[in-house]
């Protein structure tokens, strides 16, 4: 059963830490996407406007620039962070420990607070803000700070939020857009958030080098199971070719899952000889995330992730096989 923890209580507890603490670093997820990047700059700016010292930091690479986004200063390399001795360690977007970095969150004194919409979580805060039902981590982020300080969501902030929502919900359409995420999109506009220049830098504009690289990727589509199931298929060779870098192909899995018919689509890159990301979208009630736990990967009913220790070409066999199953264990 899903777990929620969002209750007053918890928000209670919250308005405490942040009072009594000075310092703070906010960390995200492994390669972190627009959800995370904008609660953990919300959360920044309006710790920031408290007077208190704040460091943001997440592992790995974005698929997109966030660095125009307000508050970006205050992300810091692997180096300042081990150098900070932040009171408090909020954790935004991140299921489990092990999807942000174990050595920041679990220093004893530490006081971690976990604001996330992953309906794996693992509940490894002190604080634990999680709702599954939430469509992005940036709508709890603005609940949050609607019940303790509405006034506090200054144009900057709701910028930041906008960005979460916009890309969690893929533009408003993917199986997640409910009716809050409208309520709260409209709430972040009336107070400045600029929608149209957020939707064209992080959803429409792309680099000429990343459409060249969609157009190879669409080049590699593939469909079985009579079109139900749908393949894409980026090599490392295509990323070199082109000039890329892998986190440019973020986003690229939901072409296979518009070709029409199909339920389930992955894309799937290669990492190295033995090491491939599998990306998985799907339809109605059919649950990628369960699958993906199989493999040790997570995520959303409608969108998880994997990593696969095979080649590229193995590890297609292997999911091909596992979703075929998903498809015909449906009724
Ligand atoms: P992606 O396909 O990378 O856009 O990821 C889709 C969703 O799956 C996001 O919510 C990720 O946080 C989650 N996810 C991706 N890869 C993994 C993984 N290896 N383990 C757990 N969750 C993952
Ligand atoms: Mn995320
Ligand atoms: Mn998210």
């Amino acid at each position: 059963m899903i777990e929620k923890t969002f209750n007053g209580e918890e928000i209670t507890r919250l308005v405490n830490v942040i009072e009594e603490n000075s310092s703070f670093l906010i960390i995200g997820h492994i390669d972190p996407d627009g959800d995370c990047i904008g609660s953990m700059l919300a959360m920044a700016l309006f710790l920031r406007a408290k007077g208190k010292k704040v460091l943001c930091y997440a592992p790995g690479e974005s698929g997109k620039d966030f660095s125009s986004l307000p508050g970006f200063d205050m992300f810091a390399d692997e180096n300042e962070i081990t150098s900070f001795s932040p009171s408090v360690v909020f954790s935004l977007d991140a299921p489990t420990i092990a999807r942000t970095s174990d050595v920041i969150a679990y220093e004893d004194h530490r006081i971690v607070i976990n604001i996330d919409h992953h309906p794996s979580n693992e509940f490894y805060g002190d604080i634990n803000i999680v709702d599954p039902e939430a469509s992005a981590t940036a709508v709890l982020v603005y609940r949050i700070m609607s019940e303790i300080q509405p006034e506090s969501i200054t144009r900057d902030i709701a910028d930041c939020l906008y960005v979460g929502i916009l890309l969690d919900t893929g533009g408003f359409k993917f199986q997640n857009t409910d009716a809050e995420v409208f309520r709260t999109a409209s709430a972040l506009v009336e107070r400045g958030a600029r929608a149209f220049e957020l939707a064209r830098e992080f959803l429409y504009v792309k680099k000429l080098s990343t459409l060249k690289l969609l157009a190879r990727a669409l080049d590699s589509l593939e469909v079985h199971a009579g079109g139900k199931i749908a393949f894409m298929t980026i090599t490392s060779d295509m990323i070199v070719e082109n000039g890329s870098s892998m986190s440019e192909t973020e986003g690229f899995v939901d072409y296979a899952a518009s070709v029409d018919e199909v339920v389930l689509s992955a894309l799937f890159r290669e990492i190295s000889s033995n090491e491939t990301r599998v990306s998985l979208r799907s339809r109605d009630d059919y649950d990628v995330a369960l699958f993906a736990s199989r493999f040790g990967g997570g995520g959303h009913r409608n969108a998880a992730g994997l990593t696969i220790y095979k080649g590229i070409e193995e590890a297609k066999r292997i999911i091909l096989e596992g979703l075929e199953e998903v498809l015909n264990s449906h009724s």
